[in-house]
């Protein structure tokens, strides 16, 4: 007789450490899989980290799909670097309007 082991794969929240063990979707052989069901019921990642539906959502950057940190949704979903860039790109398109238009 020989004896294996298999493995199984939930997704366990990086901020409070809850595992849905209340589904019975919770253990996946596949680990993409176990991903999707969670994503699919709420849970939220920035592509390294996942948080369960308790906790403050994550996401990944709009533009370069790294983290996008915390409080991503307050710069429209992106990492504070391209926020930086896309700020720093609004403002000069700004001071363009304003040479053009004057001021509103
Ligand atoms: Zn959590
Ligand atoms: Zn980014």
């Amino acid at each position: 007789m020989s004896i294996v082991s298999q493995f199984f794969y939930a997704v366990k929240c990086d901020q409070c450490g809850y595992t849905d063990t209340d589904s019975e979707y919770t253990w996946w052989g596949d680990e993409g899989h176990a991903l999707d069901v969670a994503l699919d019921s709420d849970w939220t990642t920035d592509g390294v980290k996942h948080h369960c539906p308790e906790c403050p959502g994550l996401s990944k950057c709009e533009r370069c799909d790294k983290p996008a940190g915390d409080l991503a949704g307050e710069r429209d979903y992106h990492c504070q670097t391209c926020w930086d860039a896309l700020e720093a790109a609004e403002l000069a398109a700004a001071s363009r309007l304003k040479e053009t238009h004057g001021n509103d």
